[in-house]
């Protein structure tokens, strides 16, 4: 299932909506698509990943996958939200793929995600990784977060594409 937060009515009626949060979340996955290219060739076998937490419209965080064994991107943006001394209650966090749900070389983000009482995740697309595939959210929204999937969805495919092709071909559309 797919959530489209497209606002309704027309362009003038999105326009004059202070805060469009269909807009808002396009805006702020833009900048995950840009933390995940600053790690494209530095992530070994995992996907270069990029993720903004974002509180009152304001980025209050952000970070992307870091070499394995390290942070991944939604543990590098929390650090930095903490780093900054920002709460992070109530807020959203932006990562273009789902985060992940076991505990592999680094702990789960999704369990990481609920224990931060983070509101609301909004992805680019479901990690095709066999032991991710959905489970991420399932966490997620079993820990009555809020989350919306396939936000700039074709960039964040196109953007992770050389991964997809090298290690989970079968997710290929
Ligand atoms: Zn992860």
């Amino acid at each position: 299932m797919r959530a489209l937060r497209l606002a309704e009515g027309s362009p003038q009626d999105q326009k004059s909506r202070s805060v469009a949060v269909s807009i808002d979340d396009e805006r702020f996955m833009r900048l995950a698509l840009a933390q995940a290219e600053r790690a494209r060739g530095h992530t070994g076998d995992n996907p270069w990943v990029g993720a903004v937490i974002a509180k009152d419209g304001e980025v209050i965080g952000d970070g992307h996958t870091h070499p394995p064994g390290s942070d991944h991107a939604e543990i590098a943006a929390i650090k930095s939200a903490l780093s900054r001394g920002a709460s992070l209650e109530g807020a959203t966090i932006y990562s273009t793929l789902e985060p992940c749900s076991f505990h592999g070389r680094t702990p789960a983000c999704a369990l990481a995600i609920v224990e931060h009482r983070i509101a609301r995740v909004v992805i680019g697309m479901r990690d095709p990784h066999p032991r991710v595939n959905g489970e991420g959210l399932t966490i997620l929204r079993g820990a009555g977060v809020e989350v919306i999937e396939g936000v700039l969805e074709p960039e964040v495919a196109r953007s992770l594409a050389p991964w997809i092709d090298a290690y989970h071909p079968h997710a290929k559309r």
